[in-house]
């Protein structure tokens, strides 16, 4: 089975529906408020584990309730939490506001996310046993940096989501193997909007990169390589919250069974999409056989043997 190490953020999300957000200094009646467990290290460990693999994160939850439902949300997908810490102070919450348009306004307080400053020697032992380390920019970059550093000294590859969109300190991009951005992001890291143009340029930094283009699919370039453009299914999309985040889950899954990289992008995809039609971040995300059933369906080939 693959393994699986994210090194990332916990966060609630405390989610307001209402038909149009407030301007400063107004008060809007909400029709429905839900928390649901998020955060993105914590998405992708609960995508990679539905995907399949053996997953473990590391990171940190307060020591509050949301703190305990975080723990509690991971531990229910199998998620291996022993090196998750449980910090004095609040958990990490991303204040969200959804409008009857679809469109949000967020607010992350990083909270425990922002103890993780460091590694220990039981975090880096546990980098070493795994196939691929997932990494994300919602921890100090300090100890995201640390982590790639790690990996790559272990010999384990490294994937990052470089979200949400920042500078990045030196040495992280050096150490990452395959760069997950969607097409904001890549055009936030090298000022270049077009992807296939953006993708060559940011090739000067990392061996491979994947930029995601929403409901547009996926295009793939290796150094030295021809592009790869994957389409997304045709789908009636209802909440696109967390697509990125199963995807690059399900991909670091494909990718750690030495599944051939297309194939690969295509499996990732289907979880995607599926995850797109049902609301919700990891409550949206899909298991394997679900990911197989449709994948072959699409692909009308027999599923394969898991
Ligand atoms: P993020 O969620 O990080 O902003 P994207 O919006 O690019 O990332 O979505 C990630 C992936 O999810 C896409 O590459 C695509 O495979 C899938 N996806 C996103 N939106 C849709 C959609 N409307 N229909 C089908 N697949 C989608």
């Amino acid at each position: 089975m693959t393994g699986i190490v994210v090194l990332g953020s916990t966060n609630m999300d405390l989610v307001a529906f209402v038909p149009r957000a407030p301007a400063r200094g107004e008060t809007v009646t909400g029709r429905e408020f839900r928390t649901i467990p998020g955060g993105k290290g914590a998405n992708q460990a609960v995508a990679a584990a539905r995907a399949g693999a053996e997953v473990a994160m590391i990171g940190a939850v307060g020591d509050d309730d949301f703190g305990l439902r975080l723990r509690a949300a991971l531990e229910g997908a199998g998620v291996e939490t022993d090196l998750l810490r449980t910090s004095e102070g609040p958990s990490g919450t991303a204040h969200i506001v959804v409008d009857d348009e679809g469109g949000n306004a967020i607010v992350v307080v990083p909270g425990a996310n922002g103890t993780v400053t460091s590694l220990t020697h039981g975090d880096e032992a546990l980098i070493g046993t795994a196939d691929a380390l997932l990494l994300q920019l919602e921890l100090p970059l300090s100890v995201v940096a640390e982590g790639a550093a790690t990996a790559r000294r272990l010999g384990v590859r490294t994937v990052l989501t470089p979200a949400p969109a920042q500078p990045l300190p030196a040495g992280l991009l050096a150490a990452t193997d395959l760069l997950v951005p969607n097409e904001h992001e890549a055009a936030a890291l090298t000022g270049i909007a077009d992807p296939h143009a953006a993708a060559a340029a940011l090739l000067r930094d990392v061996p491979e990169v994947v930029i995601t283009l929403g409901a547009a699919g996926s295009l793939y370039l290796a150094r030295g390589g021809e592009p790869v453009t994957v389409p997304a299914p045709p789908v009636r999309a209802v909440d696109t919250t967390a697509a990125g985040d199963t995807f690059v889950g399900a991909l670091a899954v494909a990718l750690g069974e030495g599944r051939p990289v297309p194939e690969a992008l295509a499996w990732a995809s289907t979880a995607a999409a599926l995850s797109v039609q049902r609301t919700g971040a990891s409550s949206s995300m899909p298991y394997r056989s679900e990911i197989d059933t449709a994948h072959a369906s699409l692909t009308g080939r027999e599923v394969d043997a898991v």
